[in-house]
C-alpha cells in the first residue's frame, strides 16, 4: 500500500481521496473546521457541458455519466436561457453558438420564465441539457467512501510546513506531523502557497472572485422553481432558482488572492441591475450573499499530474469555475496516474500535465 496525503477538503481533494482510498491508505487534511468550506460551498451548482475551453469540455463530458442517474445521481434537469436586448443581436448570436443554445421566440421564452420583460428582451436562446448538481450529496458521497475504506480525514489541520527527507514527505500541521510517500496538492486557491511550503516552484495560479446574491422569489406561487437558468450577454449576470428563492450573480472575475472571500455591495448591485433589465420584477432585498474564488492556471485549464521536478508531489489544481462538473473525470484521471494504472484518457492526460509550464 502507498501512503498518500491529500491537502484540501473541497471537491478536488475529497473526490481524489475517495477514489484513491479504494486501493491505498489515504489521509486528507483540511485547514478549516468543515469540509467544503471555501469555493466548494459557494458555487452555482450547475452542470453545463458546453462551458469552458475545449479541454474542460472533454472533462465535463467524461464526468456526465458518473454524475447522472446511472452513477451517483446528483444531476437534476434545469435548462438554460440566454437573453439578449435590442442592441445585442451579434453578441447574442455568438453566445448562442458558443454555448450550443437554439434560438427561440421571446414568447416561447416567456412560457419558460414568465417574468421575462418583452419590452427589453428581443432575443432568446434555449438549451434543455443543463443540470443542477446536488453538490452536498456529491461531497458526502466521496467523504463516505473515504471513511468506509478506512482512510482518514482531519479538519482544523492546516499544513504549515513540509519537508522531503529519506524518501518520505514529513507534513506538519500545528497538531501533528504526518509521514507519507506522495502528497496531493488539492488546496484550491492556496495551491501555489502549498507548493512553496513544500519547496516546489509555483505555477502561477490566479484566484478570481465571483459573488452571489440570494433574493426572494418573484411571488409565492412556487412557479419559479422550474425556471431555467438565465444568462445575460457577455457575463453581465446569471440567475437561477435555488432553495425556494433565486440566486443572482454579477458573473464578475475580480483578481484576488487566497483568502476567505466575501461579496461587496457594488458587485451584487451590478448583477441585480442587469438581471432587472430583462425581467419585470424588482428585487426589494438581498436575503444573503457570498463570494468564492475560482482559481485558474495561466491557460485556464486543469492541472493534473506529478510535478516535473519533484515526482512525489502531485498537482490537482486550477478547477476555475468548473470544479464540480469536471470532478468525476478529473479525480479518475488523478487516481489512475497516482496509482500507476492504465489511463482511460489517452492524450487528454498530457494536455493537463503540469509539464506544459516548464
Ligand atoms: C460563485 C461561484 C460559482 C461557481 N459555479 C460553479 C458551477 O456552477 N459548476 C461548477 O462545476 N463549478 C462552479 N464553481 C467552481 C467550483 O466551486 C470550484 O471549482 C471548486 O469548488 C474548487 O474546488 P477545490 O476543492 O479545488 O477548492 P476549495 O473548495 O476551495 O477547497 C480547497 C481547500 O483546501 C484547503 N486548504 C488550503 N490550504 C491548505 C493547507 N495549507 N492545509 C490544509 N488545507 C488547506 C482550504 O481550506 C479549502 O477548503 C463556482 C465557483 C464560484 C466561486
Amino acid at each position: 500500500m502507498v501512503d498518500i496525503l491529500v491537502v484540501g477538503g473541497g471537491i478536488a481533494g475529497l473526490s481524489v481521496a475517495g477514489r484513491l482510498s479504494k486501493s491505498a491508505k489515504v489521509t486528507l487534511l483540511e485547514a478549516e473546521g468543515n469540509l467544503g468550506y471555501h469555493s466548494s460551498s459557494r458555487s452555482a451548482a450547475a452542470f453545463i457541458e458546453d462551458y469552458g475551453n475545449e479541454i474542460i469540455r472533454e472533462f465535463n463530458s467524461a464526468s456526465k455519466s458518473f454524475l447522472s442517474k446511472d452513477g451517483v445521481d446528483v444531476l437534476s434537469p434545469r435548462g438554460s436561457l440566454i437573453l439578449g436586448k435590442k442592441d445585442e443581436k451579434y453578441a447574442f448570436k455568438e453566445q448562442c453558438s458558443g454555448f450550443a443554445h437554439n434560438e427561440i421566440s421571446v414568447s416561447d421564452a416567456r412560457n419558460l420564465i414568465e417574468i421575462i420583460n418583452n419590452k427589453s428582451v428581443k432575443y432568446a436562446g434555449y438549451k434543455e441539457d443543463i443540470y443542477d448538481i446536488d453538490t452536498d450529496k456529491l461531497l458526502q458521497h466521496f467523504t463516505k467512501d473515504i471513511k468506509a475504506n478506512g482512510s482518514e480525514i482531519y479538519t482544523d489541520s492546516k499544513v504549515i510546513a513540509a519537508e522531503y527527507k529519506e524518501g518520505k514527505w514529513h507534513i506538519t500541521t500545528d497538531k501533528k506531523t504526518f509521514i507519507c510517500d506522495i502528497i496531493v496538492n488539492a488546496a484550491g486557491a492556496w495551491v501555489d502557497e502549498l507548493a512553496l511550503k513544500c519547496g516546489i516552484e509555483p505555477l502561477g495560479f490566479l484566484p478570481l472572485k465571483r459573488s452571489m446574491a440570494r433574493v426572494p422569489a418573484p411571488d409565492d406561487s412556487g412557479n419559479h422553481k422550474s425556471w431555467p437558468m438565465a444568462f445575460g450577454l457577455n457575463e453581465s449576470f446569471y440567475a437561477k432558482p435555488d432553495a425556494g428563492e433565486m440566486i443572482v450573480s454579477p458573473s464578475e472575475e475580480t483578481k484576488s488572492f487566497p483568502h476567505d472571500a466575501y461579496a461587496n455591495d457594488e458587485d451584487l448591485a451590478k448583477g441585480i441591475f442587469n438581471f432587472e433589465k430583462v425581467v419585470s420584477y424588482s428585487v426589494k432585498r438581498i436575503t444573503s450573499s457570498w463570494a468564492g474564488l475560482r482559481t485558474f492556471a495561466p491557460d485556464r485549464t486543469l492541472v493534473i499530474g506529478f510535478d516535473s521536478i519533484v515526482p512525489s508531489f502531485f498537482w490537482l489544481a486550477g478547477q476555475g469555475g468548473y470544479g464540480f462538473q469536471t470532478s468525476a473525470a478529473a479525480s479518475k484521471m488523478a487516481s489512475e496516474i497516482i496509482l500507476g494504472e492504465k489511463s482511460s484518457f489517452g492524450q487528454l492526460q498530457k494536455r493537463v500535465s503540469p509539464n506544459r509550464f516548464k
